[in-house]
């Protein structure tokens, strides 16, 4: 039996791929799993194509794929600790935040199990006395789902909940390096009732595996979360067959930090902003802007807290952190600290791999921050995606406001103050997707996620999120049906000794 899961059954590559899972805590095996290439996408996406057009899930009543997607809830919470450690072995993250993710991934089904189940279209007042007019919701039809490596089960509850509320049917392919949490994924939506060919799930590199989803006519929208770089890509290879997009792209998320703001709570919620999950996390407080009357003391209590944090692997007790998803991500993250500093960055605190024997089999880098930056450097504009945060400081409101906005992601930003006056202002005035006043980090699947700017194209959860994956649909009907009286008809051209048009027309 394979894991690639096509047409409803478990199948492996067509040539016969597989790939290695370790984990990035302890490099050690997790399992080895199918590889498909494009072959294995073609299949996927024309199971997914037939599933659609003969209606088998599209034409079932929309309160019953509102209570599937509560059935499927209720299995993850069932599996909720079998699915937690397949998330923390793909990952290294510590077992009880992945506990935390299902727990987030069940409410996310809950709720658009619910809005799916009321979702019935719109009557629309047209104000003319014989005309109906109704708008309704269909499928949007076949879906790519793309999804990434640092909330993998989460992203594609994001996704897989509102596409099969809405009901279409999906080729999932969720990041090569974490995918078993998708497997196990695919094995509750058929317990739970999904008819076969709504959901299929292939495995396997972004161009090779998951290329097809944005280029294959068959595919009607392809939705991706993931790099700036990537994105593009995406939506450039899309664009050909004309397909909705739908894009949540990454962040260079502004903690803006007034002197009046309570100190303990800010310097907490800064530090928790930007290393938890070791900052692998597309909202991540990765730019402090704090007054600059405030910087001195703020910043060394930053830079004292984030020493102490420690660094390990899920199954250690002591761990408050955990690794880094890959080498390579640890290079780029490393390379991004490098520039930083040449460029005139103060390394306050990090910056340098753990010496810890415990440590050298997993990707671990430590809490870092760099003091004094400016916009112009990369570690400030680009997303590191890692365990690093900038300070930059501010004079005055404008200043803060102006330096938040300075980045060509607009995905999310913290606003902290004492004065209620200056974070509503600040609120109003950032342009970004999620902004938290005196917070930082928390969403509900009620309220709308995405970005302004390069963080994306359109929005997941919330009723935006379920509208992506539906195409509105006008009904207009005439209960009083006549001639429309525009052109002359032919009685009264005869009248005025009008010919041909009037013969032609007539049909003789
Ligand atoms: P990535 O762009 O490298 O990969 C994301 C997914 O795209 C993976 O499944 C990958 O295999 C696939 N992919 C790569 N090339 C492809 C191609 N040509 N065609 C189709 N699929 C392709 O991103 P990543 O490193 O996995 O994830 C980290 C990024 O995700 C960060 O930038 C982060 O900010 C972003 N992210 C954003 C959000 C959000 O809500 N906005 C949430 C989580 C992560």
């Amino acid at each position: 039996m394979g894991q690639l899961f096509i047409d409803g059954a478990w199948t492996t590559a067509v040539d016969g791929g597989r790939r290695e899972i370790r984990s990035p805590a302890d490099g050690h095996l997790v399992a080895e799993v199918d590889e498909a290439g494009a072959k294995d996408t073609e299949l996927a996406i024309a199971a997914a194509r037939r599933a659609f057009d003969d209606h088998r899930w599209s034409s079932v009543p929309a309160p019953e794929r509102g209570a599937l997607l509560l059935r499927v809830a209720d299995l993850l919470q069932r599996d909720k600790a079998r699915l937690a450690r397949a998330e923390t072995d793909d990952t290294g993250k510590r077992v009880a935040e992945s506990e935390i993710d299902m727990d987030d991934i069940t409410n996310c089904f809950r709720w658009f199990g619910h809005l799916a189940s009321t979702d019935d279209g719109r009557l629309v007042d047209t104000g003319i006395a014989a005309a109906r007019s109704k708008v309704v919701h269909e499928p949007v039809g076949v879906c790519g789902l793309i999804t990434p490596w640092n909330y993998p089960l989460l992203q594609t509850a994001w996704k897989v909940a509102p596409a099969l509320g809405a009901g279409c049917s999906f080729v999932l392919k969720p990041s090569e390096l974490t995918p078993h949490t998708a497997i196990i994924l695919m094995e509750l939506l058929a317990e739970a009732g999904v008819p076969d060919g709504v959901a299929n799930l292939v495995l396997g590199a972004g161009a090779t595996a998951g290329a097809p989803l944005s280029t294959d006519p068959r595919v009607d929208m392809v939705s991706f979360t993931g790099g700036l770089v990537t994105g593009r890509r995406i939506m450039e290879s899309a664009a050909p067959t004309v397909k909705k997009v739908a894009l949540e792209l990454g962040g260079k998320n502004p903690f803006v930090l007034f002197a009046d703001a309570d100190h303990e709570t800010a310097v907490d919620n800064a530090l928790t902003a930007i290393f938890l999950h070791s900052g692998q996390v597309c909202s991540a407080g990765a730019r402090l802007v704090v007054e600059e009357s405030a910087h001195d003391r703020i910043v060394d209590d930053l830079v004292a807290r984030a020493r102490r944090i420690r660094l390990g692997g899920p199954d250690d007790p002591e761990t408050e952190t955990g690794p880094l998803i890959s080498a390579a991500h640890r290079d780029k993250v490393e390379a991004y600290v490098a520039a930083g500093v040449a460029e005139g960055a103060v390394l306050r605190c990090g910056g340098e791999r753990p010496t810890d024997p415990k440590l050298q089999n997993g990707y671990f880098y430590p809490p870092t921050i760099l003091d004094r930056c400016t916009q112009d450097m990369s570690v400030v504009h680009d997303e590191s995606f890692g365990p690093v945060l900038t300070v930059e400081t501010f004079t005055d409101l404008d200043d803060a406001v102006r330096i938040a906005n300075d980045t060509e992601y607009g995905l999310a930003g913290a606003v902290f103050s004492a004065d209620h006056g200056t974070c509503e202002e600040v609120a109003a005035r950032l342009r970004h997707g999620t902004i938290w006043i005196n917070d930082f980090g928390p969403y509900v699947p009620a309220a709308e996620w995405g970005g302004f700017g390069h963080s994306g194209v359109g929005r997941e959860l919330g009723r935006a999120g379920f509208a992506e994956y539906q195409e509105p649909k006008h009904i207009w009907t005439n209960t009083r049906p006549g001639p429309t009286g525009w052109f002359p008809s032919s009685r009264d051209t005869e009248r005025s000794g009008a010919g041909p048009i009037d013969s032609a027309g007539s049909g003789s």
